[in-house]
Parts: C-alpha cells; structure tokens; sequence
C-alpha cells in the first residue's frame, strides 16, 4: 500500500491540519482544525501537526442513525437454529437471549461493536436501547454507562426503545423510568402491541415525548403490506399534537407498496411536518415477511421509497440496524457497505443519488441528531480521510476507513497506509 500520510511537521496556528483534501468533486484544499473546530478551508502553510490526505476525499463522520448497541454481538450465544427465522419468532427467542444479560454483559458486547464502527468511521450513533420487563432497565443503564465513556471518541445518543410494546402500565412505567435515568428520544414499535392497540401505543409514546420535552423515532410499517401500515397515523398524530420537525420514521417499509399517486401524498404531509426518515437497508431487504394469500402482495423484500423522499427533500438518513444479533446475524459496522446495499436495492445509481446517498450517512444524520457537521469552517471537526478519490471509489472500496478524526483528535489510524510521521506525534 502507497503511504498517502505523510506528517509530523510542527507548526503553530492550528492544532491539526489536513492537506491535499478532497472536499468536493471538483476541489482538493488544505482543512486547519483548531480544538474541536474546522477553522480555515484553504491554503495552509502553519499548523502544529499535519497529514496529508494525498487527494482522497475527506468527509464528516459517519453518523449511524439506527442501531441496537444492547443486542449487538449476540451471535455467540446462539445456536444454529436460531437463524432463518420470522420476525415474530425472533421476538421470541430474543426473550430468551435476555436471560443471559447482565450489565458487564451488556456493556462488553457493546463496547466492542463501537469500537469497530469507530475503525469504521462512524463518529455518531442513535441506539436504540430496549426497555422491557425481560431485561427491566439493565439496557439502558449499560448505555448510559457507555456514553460517558465513550464521550470523547463518539457521540452516543440513546433512545428508550419498548421492545415488547408500551400499552401495558408496567411496560409504560418503565419508559418513563428510562426517560428519567436520561435517555435522548423516546423511541416506538406500535406492531408488537396485540392487534387493534397500535394507536393507543402511539398515543403514549406522543404523551411521554411531551412529558420530558424529547424527539420521537418510532419503527414503523416492518411490512409490505399497506393494509398493515400504522404510517398514516403517525402523520395524523404528528400535526394534531404540533409535533412538527420532533418525530421520526424508521423503516417506513409498506411507503413502497402504497400506490405511487397516495405514497407522494404521504410524502406530502411528511415535508410539510419536517418528519425525518431512517432506513437501515440490510435489515430491511432480510426481513421475513408473513405469507398472505393475496398473488399481488406476495411477500418480496423492499425498502422505503428513498428516491421519492429525496426528491421531495425529507431528510432520510441511514443506519445499520442490527449487527450480529437475532434479527440479523450479519454486519460489520460498515456504513459503505449499508450505502452500497442502499444503492444497489434502490437503484440510486444516479450523480445526484449517489451524492444523497452519502449525505445520508453524514450530514443528514448530523442533522437528525443536531449535531454542527459537515467540511466547512465553524463546523466541528468529525472527519473522515477516506481511501477514495471520488465518490464512487468510496462506495467501490474495502470499507475501511484509514483516518478517522473525532473532536479534532485523530482517534483511529490505519498504520499499514500511513508510515511514520504523525502517528509518532499521537502516540
Ligand atoms: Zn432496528
């Protein structure tokens, strides 16, 4: 592998610089990070410390906008016949899995996936964290743990997430426990409620983000069928409770089955409520679906209308979902390999959808979790020195991610690609 790093060169007005950044297609420049911050985009001739990105694209940090770091890594503690099984029976046997969790448990299994999506990039993640009378709040308080621990290496923002349904009052009770221990969003899954409830576990999850003054991110519609779709509501809900630009869709998978002229329509009113939209692609093309009976809905894996919500400027991000656990027994944390499945699934294979598609796994995901991103002076400095030298070589490569910058810190560095110089100065 060429050595595209060369650094340790002491200089003063900055305390890290990158030269020779792609930052734009059409645009390779010097980036001077003073502390935290991205101060100068420019020529640079003084700084503390450099490295040279030898003209490969340089981008925000990947933002993971949905996960399940409490479930992840599972995987070892299953038994073969626990895989190719149905939503619903993961369910059940997650059930099972919990027996085993501990907080140690927890936070180790945890930890290590974290530490593969930072040596991925990823410098920000929403996890899901499940609250349910199975595992009470042993989830939550791991994460919780972890956050703080981590702070300075990644942002983790948590979202107490009822796994097993909120209608019931023990159930609800424990949310609100979970809101109060601080958990950032309060997240939903209105399909695990018994039928006919859905609306009422909406209902809640609304009461309780207005209680603690928090941000929504419900899943949504994990099926093709429209006729099951809960989405509608959650629009309804959305402007009748003035929840505008504080609700979030994950999945959204039935949006795709809706006939295209009632889909924009929907669309519609989801810009004009400034409803965000997560889609984790892998997870979303694995799910088993219920056979029906009906020729027409025949279960197939799809994926949300991403191009249509694009086209109407919905702020979509991306997310892994799953790694390594019961729902999804893949996953190496690689926010490329989500995009690429993203754009193969989708067809995303515009200029302008490949573009998108990379602002999903950067600044849209800042922007769902508030968070000042993006290669421009005054915004922190979360950055990623990727191995690609256009867009497509990014999607196109390994998945690695060579240097990967967190607060103006270099936090991971790919020693085979970069030979001496800085990495004597960081050590
Ligand atoms: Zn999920």
């Amino acid at each position: 592998m060429p050595s595209f790093f060369k650094g340790g060169i002491f200089l003063s007005e900055f305390s890290l610089v990158i030269k020779n950044a792609k930052i734009d297609d059409n645009k390779i420049t010097d980036i001077g990070i003073l502390n935290n911050q991205i101060k100068k985009i420019g020529k640079i001739d003084n700084g503390k410390n450099s490295i040279d990105a030898d003209n490969h694209y340089v981008l925000s940090g990947f933002v993971n906008s949905h996960c399940h770091l409490d479930k992840s890594n599972l995987l070892d503690k299953m038994t073969e016949d626990y895989l190719g099984k149905t939503l619903e029976e993961n369910r059940v046997l997650l059930k099972k899995l919990k027996s085993s969790y501990s907080e140690p448990d927890i936070e180790k299994r945890a930890s290590e996936t974290i530490e593969r999506m930072l040596s991925k990039g990823i410098t920000a993640i929403r996890t899901q964290v499940d609250v349910d009378p199975t595992a009470g709040l042993v989830p939550i308080k791991s994460l919780l743990k972890l956050k703080e621990q981590f702070k300075d290496r990644v942002y983790l923002e948590i979202s107490a997430f009822p796994q097993e349904g909120v209608v019931d009052e023990t159930k609800r009770e424990l949310m609100e426990k979970a809101m109060e221990l601080g958990a950032d969003v309060v997240g939903g899954l209105p399909l695990v409620e018994e039928k006919g409830k859905e609306k009422i576990h909406l209902e809640i999850l609304f009461e309780l983000a207005k209680k603690y003054n928090k941000s929504l991110d419900i899943q949504v519609d994990e099926t093709n069928d429209p006729r099951m779709s809960i989405l509608p509501e959650v629009i309804k809900m959305t402007e009748e409770r003035n929840f505008e630009g504080r609700v979030t869709v994950t999945h959204a998978i039935a949006l795709s089955r809706f006939p295209t002229e009632r889909a924009i329509k929907m669309i519609d009113q989801m810009k004009k409520l400034d409803i965000n939209v997560i889609v984790t692609p892998s997870a979303n093309m694995i799910t088993r679906f219920t056979e029906v009976s009906d020729l027409w809905i025949r279960p197939s894996n799809s994926i949300t209308r991403v191009t249509e919500l694009c086209d109407k400027g919905i702020n979509v991000s991306i997310g892994t979902d799953n790694i390594r656990d019961i729902f999804y027994p893949f996953g190496n944390c690689s926010m490329i390999r989500e995009l690429h499945m993203l754009i193969s699934a989708t067809r995303m294979t515009t200029k302008p959808y490949i573009d998108a598609a990379i602002k999903m796994a950067t600044t849209n995901g800042a922007k769902l979790l508030s968070l000042n991103y993006g290669i421009e002076e005054g915004k922190h400095a979360d950055i990623i020195i990727t191995n690609g030298s256009s867009k497509l070589d990014i999607l196109n490569s390994d998945e690695t991610i060579p240097c990967v910058i967190k607060n103006g810190n270099i936090i991971y560095i790919d020693e085979n690609k970069f030979k001496g110089g800085i990495t004597d100065v960081y050590r």
